[in-house]
C-alpha cells in the first residue's frame, strides 16, 4: 500500500508543486543574527536560496561584507549591518534598518552566543554569568519582543533559537554556555503559546558538534572525536549547511503546525532533559 502511495506521489504534478510552494519563502524577510560566518551564514543561505531577503548582521564590519558578497554571488537578496546583539542599541538599529530598507520582517533566527568561560563550573565568576546570559538568552528574548510588532504586521511570523546539545546534557567545562541554551528551551515554550494568538511560530534548534570555528577545540581534537563518535549514530561531524536546512524547514508552510519546539540535529546523539 505504501509503495503504491509514493508512487502516486512522486508522479502527482499537483502534490509535487504543492510542496515546493510550501517550502518557498519568497516574498519574505529574515533576520539572521550572527550570521556571518558558521551557522548563521549556512541559515542565511538556506533561506535565501527559498526565495527569502535575508538581513545578515555581526559584530564586524568587515566580516558583513564578505557576508554579503558571498550571498550576492549566490543570487540572494541580502542586506548587511554591524550588530553586537549584546547592545540594545545595536539591536534596535537591526530592527529599523530592516523595516526602512526591507519594508517589514517575517523572520527572526536568533542564532549568536558567547562563551567566555571553560573550566568546573564553581570556578566560573559573576562577570561570566552577565556576560553568557546577557548575550545568549536576555539578547534573544528582547530581540523577539522587537520584533514582533513588525511580524503581527504582516499577520504573523516565525522565531527561530539556536539551542546545542549541551542544554540537554552540559558537556564538562562548558557549564554557565550550557546552563544559557537549556535556558532557550524554556523560552521557546514560555513564548510559543502566547506568540501563537498573533500567528507567531517559535520553535528551536538544538545542534550537536558542528564543523565551524565556534567548536573547533572539538572537532580538530582526533582523541575527542574519536570519543564523540562513540555517542553518534551518523559517525562524522555535522556541517553548517544541515542546521541551515531545518532552520529554514521551520520558518516554511510545510512546518505549519509546528510550534513550541526544539528539534536536534545531533547526528543521533540521546538528548533527554
Ligand atoms: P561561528 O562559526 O564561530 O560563528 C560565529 C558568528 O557569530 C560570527 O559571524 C561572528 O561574527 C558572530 N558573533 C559572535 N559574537 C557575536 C555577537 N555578540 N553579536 C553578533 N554576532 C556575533 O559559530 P557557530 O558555531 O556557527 O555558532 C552559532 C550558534 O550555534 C551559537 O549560538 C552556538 O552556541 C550554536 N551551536 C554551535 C555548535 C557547533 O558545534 N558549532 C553546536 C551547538 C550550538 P563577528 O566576529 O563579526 O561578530
Amino acid at each position: 500500500m505504501f509503495r503504491g502511495l509514493s508512487r502516486f506521489l512522486r508522479t502527482n504534478p499537483v502534490s509535487v508543486q504543492r510542496r515546493m510552494s510550501h517550502s518557498s519563502l519568497d516574498g519574505k524577510v529574515a533576520i539572521v543574527t550572527a550570521s556571518t560566518d558558521g551557522i548563521g551564514l549556512a541559515a542565511a543561505q538556506a533561506l535565501g536560496k527559498r526565495g527569502a531577503h535575508v538581513v545578515v548582521s555581526s559584530r564586524r564590519q568587515a566580516n558583513v561584507d564578505k557576508a554579503v558578497a558571498l550571498l550576492k554571488s549566490q543570487s540572494i537578496r541580502v542586506t548587511g549591518t554591524t550588530c553586537n546583539v549584546g547592545k540594545g542599541e545595536d539591536r534596535e538599529k537591526l530592527v529599523q534598518l530592516t523595516v526602512d530598507q526591507c519594508g517589514g520582517i517575517d523572520i527572526l533566527v536568533s542564532n549568536a552566543a558567547v562563551n567566555p568561560f571553560f573550566g568546573n563550573i564553581l570556578d566560573s565568576t559573576e562577570d561570566v554569568w552577565d556576560k553568557i546570559l546577557s548575550v545568549n538568552v536576555k539578547a534573544a528574548f528582547l530581540l523577539t519582543k522587537l520584533v514582533v510588532p513588525h511580524m503581527e504586521k504582516r499577520g504573523g511570523g516565525n522565531v527561530i533559537f539556536v539551542s546545542s546539545v549541551g542544554g540537554y546534557q552540559p558537556m564538562q567545562g562548558l557549564g554557565p554556555y550550557c546552563v544559557s541554551k537549556t535556558a532557550l528551551l524554556g523560552l521557546t515554550r514560555a513564548l510559543a503559546p502566547e506568540l501563537a494568538h498573533s500567528n507567531i511560530r517559535v520553535n528551536c534548534v538544538a545542534p550537536g558538534v558542528i564543523k565551524t570555528r565556534f567548536s573547533s577545540a572539538l572537532w580538530e581534537n582526533k582523541d575527542i572525536v574519536d570519543e564523540l563518535k562513540k555517542q553518534l549514530s551518523i559517525k562524522r561531524i555535522g556541517e553548517p549547511e544541515e542546521i541551515g536546512g531545518t532552520i529554514a524547514f521551520l520558518c516554511s508552510d510545510d512546518a505549519s503546525y509546528i510550534t513550541g519546539e526544539t528539534v536536534t540535529v545531533t547526528g543521533g546523539m540521546s538528548c533527554r532533559l
